[in-house]
């Protein structure tokens, strides 16, 4: 049977335990995950791209069901590359809806019938955003609550 890959792509700035929660619970729908990173050019981001890298690897780096990586460009180009036939999203309210139903089925037309799969937040998570998390950390609060240790570890290091 023809394995089926999901990639989850989103800017992760920072990863958050709202996304692993999502990521946890789609394992048991898929046999591979791609956390993909989205590179834009014209997007100003909180950590650079290295650092978002490191602190998703290092999260997962034992565990072979995932994979990381970055892209530039269309998502649906990239899940082509990849072999993906899903994509992997999170839904924490009726405004997550409205801009992911629309890119949802843009993605269906552009990307040859690819599926966007999406998993309702953890009700306890449901407030988790990488916004929140990034406006914590400017006013030098101590943000280990809403991150996988890795990742506050990782944040540590530099902030
Ligand atoms: P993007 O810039 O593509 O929106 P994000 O990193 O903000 O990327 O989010 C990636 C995905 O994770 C999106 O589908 C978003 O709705 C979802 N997500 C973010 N936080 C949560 C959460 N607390 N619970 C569930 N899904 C979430």
């Amino acid at each position: 049977m023809k394995e089926k890959i999901a990639v989850f792509p989103g800017s992760f700035d920072p990863f958050t335990l709202g996304h692993e929660n999502i990521v946890q619970r789609a394992l048991v729908l898929f046999d591979k995950i791609i956390i993909a990173l989205g590179e834009n050019s014209s997007k100003k981001y909180f950590f650079d791209i290295e650092k978002r890298y490191r602190m998703i690897h290092n999260l997962y780096k034992d565990n072979s069901q995932i994979e990381v990586d970055v892209f530039k460009g269309l998502t649906v180009d990239f899940c082509k590359e990849k072999g993906a036939h899903f994509l992997l999203r999170g839904l924490r309210n009726s405004s997550d809806f409205n801009y992911e139903s629309t890119i949802a089925m843009l993605n269906n037309k552009m990307g040859g019938g690819i599926e966007t799969v999406f998993l309702i937040t953890d009700p306890g998570l449901s407030f988790y955003s990488s916004t929140v998390v990034r406006d914590f950390l400017k006013a030098g609060k101590d943000c280990s609550s809403f991150l996988a240790p890795a990742v506050w570890k990782e944040i540590l290091n530099e902030v």
